[in-house]
């Protein structure tokens, strides 16, 4: 038997099994005291991702979707539990598309969280992790689009929360982010550290291994720059990342790809990759070029800004602060520049540390370069999922969507502080995961 053949058998016996448990699950569905339960959620205005603000919105939710949007209160079906949010407004559960959930980290006193990364396993890593799933939850976001960790612990952590043993966001991970080599020599035999890949044959062998190990999506640091430094030296020439960029589509998967700097970013795009990471001093062509070609850009200006604000508790060396600070200034230049000429946004976070719950700041960055709240708001939602290529399933309040709600007190439309900061009830798959409403 050829290799091609006793993979398509090995395929066919996969599709076989899931079939037949598919069976068994729809026989357990269809028995009457098996039914998934049935949700009813009253807003009192709801933007709906897809071009409409409804007013006394009802969402009917069956399991973990939508069944339908409706405001006639006889849709209800008789023994639904109602949650009477008619104060508040409602809108699709957020998307996070640059995080780092388990980086995570706490403010342990005397132990500077740089510190604190390189001490622990990974399983207690992932245990830790849960907690800042959590703040990420309350922050109205419940999918994320993980971007880089160690030891597989995002496949581990996803997985978990797939599986209901562990409460978080929705997580698309891409386990070790491709890196050129990066360490100084070391007599002996140093076997290379996880994504470290030189060349064009290296760089296809990382990005299979990031696939066969369960990664959804693959991601490449083209230029130097990252926590106290703001370098944007490119370090993958042209062809590595035209690899990369193909043997990912190859295998029906997207590509994020990391540069600081404008020449890291000029060659992902002319490579094709689907979203461009930080990206601060984009030359017009560059910019020109994401426009016509649809490539997302994060821009993840709140990080640095979270790196100022705690470098101390970090353990950053003193002396970085007048660098980032003008690069946050060259961030929101860019993400200006970039947003008027019509390029797609997504919203990432760079959350790691202790940083998780402070996720959305990042919309209000948006505004300050030019977006409306509402504008702002898609960068998270529908945005955020086409970039996931979800966009059937996340980022709206439709039938057959995931039932992921957040509810605001405010008006998000009129300010996007309302998004950021008053999140009262979070919804995540047709399950309650935050609930801070204030006892009537
Ligand atoms: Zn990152």
């Amino acid at each position: 038997m050829n290799f091609r053949k006793a993979i398509a058998l090995f395929l066919w016996a996969g599709v076989a099994a899931a079939a037949f448990s598919g069976m068994r699950t729809a026989a357990q569905k269809n028995a009457p005291t098996k039914a998934a339960p049935v949700k009813a959620v009253k807003f009192g205005k709801l933007w709906d991702g897809k071009g409409k603000v409804w007013t006394n919105a009802i969402v009917i939710v069956e399991g973990e979707r939508v069944r339908e949007v409706t405001t006639d209160e006889k849709r209800i079906p008789a023994g639904a539990q109602v949650f009477d949010l008619s104060r508040y407004f409602g809108f699709p559960g957020l998307i996070d598309v640059h995080t780092h959930m388990t980086i995570y980290t706490d403010e342990t006193p005397d132990t500077p969280m740089l510190k604190q990364i390189t001490s622990n396993s990974a399983a207690v890593q992932v245990f830790l992790a849960r907690k800042g799933a959590l703040r990420v939850l309350e922050a109205g976001v419940t999918t994320v689009r993980d971007l880089g960790a160690d030891q597989y612990e995002d496949i581990a952590m996803r997985d978990l929360i797939n599986r209901g043993e562990m409460v978080g966001p929705r997580m698309f991970v891409c386990g070790y982010g491709l890196y050129i080599t990066n360490t100084p020599y070391k007599p002996g035999i140093n076997p290379p550290a996880g994504g470290i890949a030189d060349g064009v044959p290296e760089v296809l062998r990382v990005v299979r291994q990031q696939i066969a190990a369960g990664a959804d999506v693959i991601k490449m640091y083209a230029s130097t720059g990252t926590d106290d430094d703001t370098t944007g030296f490119e370090t993958y020439g042209y062809d590595e990342i035209k690899a990369a960029v193909d043997a990912a589509h190859q295998f029906g998967k997207k590509i994020a790809i990391h540069s600081y700097g404008p020449d890291g970013a000029r060659d992902a795009v002319r490579a094709g990759t689907d979203s461009l990471e930080h990206a601060t001093d984009m030359d017009d062509a560059t910019i020109a070029e994401m426009a016509k070609r649809g490539t997302f850009y994060v821009p993840t200006i709140d990080h640095n800004r979270y790196y100022l604000d705690n470098w101390q508790k970090i353990g950053y060396a003193d002396g970085f602060q007048a660098k980032t600070r003008a690069f946050i200034e060259r961030n929101l230049e860019t993400a200006r520049k970039a947003h008027k000429a019509g390029v797609k946004f997504a919203m990432g976070s760079d959350a790691i540390y202790s940083g998780f719950g402070e996720n959305t700041r990042e919309l209000g960055w948006f505004v300050k370069a030019g977006m409306t709240p509402e504008e702002a708001l898609k960068t998270a939602t529908t945005n955020a999922a086409e970039l996931l290529g979800k966009k059937g399933e996340l980022g709206a309040v439709a039938a057959g969507y995931f039932a992921d709600l957040v509810a605001v007190e405010g008006d998000p439309l009129a300010d996007v502080n309302v998004t950021i900061s008053k999140v009262k009830w979070v919804m995540k798959g047709g399950r309650v995961v935050a609930d801070k409403r204030e006892l009537r």
